[in-house]
């Protein structure tokens, strides 16, 4: 069971208009357990709704059009699905003496043209329009051996909400057979999206009736499952059986499975703990910090930590030692050990974080190319230092540090 939207209207072939429609239909049919398979977006003109009509009824089994119901001569949704459909068109009574009733409560006249509206495709059931005058259409026919379930909606945004939900929801659950749906996202970091989808694809190709799609976005990868069975323990069942899989064979990087945020995680890990975090950020500009203060709840935790650009004040804010940094450069391992240990100090964090690495576009040099990151991570004790090596743009570098960053806490707090 799958759905087509046409969204017509020439207005949305331009810069200034979107299909808003298609994204409201699309979200209320998943609901129902429909997918949506494909969207057409047309101007206004006969054939080409002709054509998209045909298409969709050989591919779809829903198909759902969204304007051109209007009373002008460009409004030609009505005679293009009968011209796909091979029916004819007639003129309604009730619905044009409803134009009337409608345009006479106002003093008003209908002008002429608005009698198109009470055009209804042979054999269609009339969806009333409590919010304007064209009245919408609801088609269930066999169209070339197949079922097909084809409606007329209006393009107004404020007219074609309330009728499908009002109308057309109803008789699609009539319609449809009983379908439940599962859902899950599990969230891994950093491992290179080939990897996941190398390591799991033998996995997940044994589950045919669980649609699994990988996202990849910066130093993170995320899995969702998503079935459809004939009951809602099936469902669950099936994406719970797929989900642990998965979280089996990449269990190391694995750091949510109900979907929150690394940041989240890391907030709850530390919470938990009841320890303290301080960071000390250079490449990043305070990206980490903007994180994990984003998510409600992460005073309880997070303490703060500087900005440390410049040299200067790596050493004021953060104590490393001037020395070093002549001696190692800015971007090295020591100087991101040094940032982690001083800012712990200077804070009382139980534990501290340094960045410092080349975001470029420019500043990169043969031994420190842009995209080389140092990272550290101190609870007193000891102090892990990482060197990572990115690529890409200089948004894409800070938001990877800072994803690398968080990644480590991750993994030391989880043990
Ligand atoms: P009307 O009687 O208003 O002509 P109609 O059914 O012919 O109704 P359209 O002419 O296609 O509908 O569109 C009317 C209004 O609704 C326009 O402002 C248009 O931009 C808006 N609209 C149409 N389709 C969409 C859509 N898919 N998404 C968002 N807005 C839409
Ligand atoms: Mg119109």
């Amino acid at each position: 069971m799958n759905c087509e939207i046409i969204a017509i209207g020439s207005e949305m072939l331009t810069p200034h208009r979107q299909d808003t429609n298609s994204l409201y239909l699309t979200s209320r049919l998943n609901a129902l357990g429909v997918p949506v398979a494909f969207k057409t977006i047309l101007g206004d003109k006969r054939q080409h709704l002709v054509d998209a009509a045909r298409i969709a009824l050989s591919r779809a089994d829903i198909v759902v059009f969204s304007g051109g119901l209007g009373p002008t001569e460009d409004d030609l949704t009505r005679e293009a699905v009968a011209e796909a459909l091979g029916r004819t068109i007639e003129r309604n009574a009730d619905v044009l003496a409803g134009l009337h009733a409608r345009f006479a409560t106002r003093r008003m006249t209908m002008p002429e043209n608005n009698a198109r509206q009470a055009d209804v495709i042979a054999g269609a059931e009339i969806l009333p329009n409590a919010k304007g005058t064209a009245p919408g259409q609801w088609i269930d026919t066999v169209h070339e051996g197949l079922r097909k379930l084809v409606l007329l909606l209006p393009g107004p945004p404020g007219e074609i909400k309330p009728m499908f939900d009002e109308q057309c929801v109803p008789r699609l659950k009539a319609a449809l057979p009983e379908r439940y749906i599962a859902r899950r996202t599990l969230r891994l970091a950093m491992i290179p999206e080939s990897q996941a989808d190398a390591r799991t694809a033998p996995i997940y190709k044994q589950y045919n009736d669980v649609e699994t799609t990988i996202l990849a976005h910066f130093g993170e990868i995320q899995f969702h499952l998503h079935t459809e069975q004939t009951s809602l323990s099936m469902a669950q069942e099936r994406v719970d059986e797929l989900a642990g899989r998965i979280e089996e064979e990449l269990e190391e990087f694995l750091y949510s499975s109900q979907g929150e945020s690394l940041e989240e995680i890391v907030l709850l890990l530390l919470d938990m703990r009841g320890l303290t975090l301080a960071v000390a950020e250079s490449c990043t500009g305070g990206m980490l910090s903007q994180r994990l203060t984003s998510v409600s709840g992460s005073s309880r935790s997070f303490l703060g930590g500087a900005v440390v650009y410049s040299n200067q004040l790596k050493t004021a804010f953060a104590d490393v030692p001037p020395e070093m940094i002549e001696q190692h450069g800015a971007v090295s391992r020591q100087v991101a050990q040094a940032l982690a240990e001083g800012i712990r100090k200077r804070t009382g964090a139980t534990l501290g974080v340094g960045i410092t690495g080349v975001a470029g576009p420019t500043g990169g040099t043969p031994e420190k190319p842009v995209g080389l990151v140092y990272l550290a991570l101190s609870d007193g004790r000891q102090t892990e230092v990482k060197e990572v090596r990115t690529s890409g743009d200089r948004e894409r570098i800070r938001y990877y540090a800072s994803q690398q960053a968080l990644d480590m806490l991750r993994r030391k707090l989880q043990v």
